[in-house]
């Protein structure tokens, strides 16, 4: 078997889940395990999140998994139902909604089901992606509240720039301004406002890339949030090779060495959701010590600097990222962020899960 793996730690997922408690203590906690959760397997993050009061995801395919596997809180289905055909099972199977259109208050209105459906409005403070604009928010409102077929509705907005200077005064402020006469539950906050702003603490927060133990913040590192690291991508070397100086290194000979050189091959290329972006010079451990990598990554392997590392050879192991190598490191390496790389993950990958 080819010696890749994503080990998934149940106990930085509780750990993390901890933090985001601890620093929303008034709040009700919803994991954002959408993608797979964030590339970690759906039930791996629902098993090691199970404290959480709510899980987020898109599709009524992962709603019905978490359902089937047992999880009787609230599941939050993000983008709302896309046809109206899922809205029995959404109904049958207590799922709650997004709705952010006027096609699907419509979808809504005329459906034939036997059970209300709670709902999450989404109001569009300025992301301008998904919700209504707020000049429409009270109609919408009047006409949901009227339905015969909506139960609950909490009302949220999604923050553009919580993780930067920007912040999220001007949204909120849209937010409040629109709803101060109305008294629905409120969420806001994604994991960059729970970590920044105590005001948008409301009765829920949505949490997800901090509970995978990453930074949503740039100048941030998670160790700084106390967040642990919850995949560690591990392979092993599979050829060592030697190059003298002047020789070069895999496709496009991206790297010439200047002196004697020993290099390791690692299983792990783009198709297993290595970027091919990361550069010479991107972060990796092997044998435990922090080495680089060289040249540019293949579909199935990658090249990294053993110059220093004498006792490496074929078998040693290699971290891409986890403890030693932050996920976060490797991804400002290749001009991206951590969700992207934890999402790319690919299913040839083996998850699995150590407690
Ligand atoms: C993905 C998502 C979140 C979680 O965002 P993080 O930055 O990963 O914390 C929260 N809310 C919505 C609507 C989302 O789509």
């Amino acid at each position: 078997m080819r010696p890749i793996q994503a080990n998934i730690s149940l106990s930085a997922l509780e750990h993390n889940l901890a933090v985001a408690k601890s620093k929303a203590p008034r709040s009700k906690v919803m994991a954002v395990i959408k993608a797979n959760g964030y590339g970690h397997g759906l039930l791996n993050a629902a098993k090691g999140l199970k404290a959480a009061d709510g899980f987020a995801i898109l599709g009524l395919d992962e709603a019905l998994a978490l359902r089937a596997a047992g999880y009787k809180k609230t599941i939050l289905m993000l983008e709302g139902f896309f046809s109206v055909d899922e809205l029995p099972a959404i109904s049958e199977y207590e799922i709650d909604i997004v709705v952010h259109s006027h096609k699907q208050v419509e979808m809504l209105e005329s459906a034939n089901i036997s059970r209300r459906i709670s709902i999450h409005l989404k109001i569009n403070t300025g992301m301008n992606r998904l919700g209504f604009k707020p000049q429409d928010f009270e109609l919408v409102l009047s006409r949901l509240k009227a339905s015969r077929n909506v139960a609950n509705i909490t009302l949220m907005e999604h923050f553009a720039t919580a993780d930067d200077s920007l912040g999220i005064e001007k949204p909120l402020a849209v937010f409040t301004q629109v709803t101060q006469t109305h008294q629905h539950p409120q969420s806001h906050a994604n994991s960059a406002a729970l970590l920044r702003f105590a005001e948008a603490h409301t009765d829920w927060v949505r949490a997800g890339i901090m509970l995978y133990g990453t930074s949503p913040i740039v100048e941030e590192t998670a160790a700084q949030f106390d967040l642990k690291p919850v995949m560690q991508l591990t392979s092993e070397i599979i050829s060592v090779q030697t190059l003298e100086a002047g020789e070069s290194l895999g496709y496009g000979h991206c790297f010439t060495s200047t002196q004697k050189m020993r290099i390791g091959v690692v299983a792990c290329g783009y198709a297993d959701g290595y970027p091919r972006h990361a550069p010479s010079g991107t972060p990796i451990s092997v044998a435990g010590k922090l080495t680089q990598t060289l040249g540019r990554v293949s579909m199935d392997m990658l090249f990294v600097d053993i110059t220093a590392t004498p006792e490496a050879e074929i078998g040693t192991k290699v971290e891409m990222w986890g403890n030693q190598v932050s996920v976060d490191d490797v991804a400002h390496a290749a001009g991206t962020i951590s969700y992207e790389l934890l999402c790319a993950v690919a299913p040839r990958v083996p998850l699995k899960v150590v407690a």
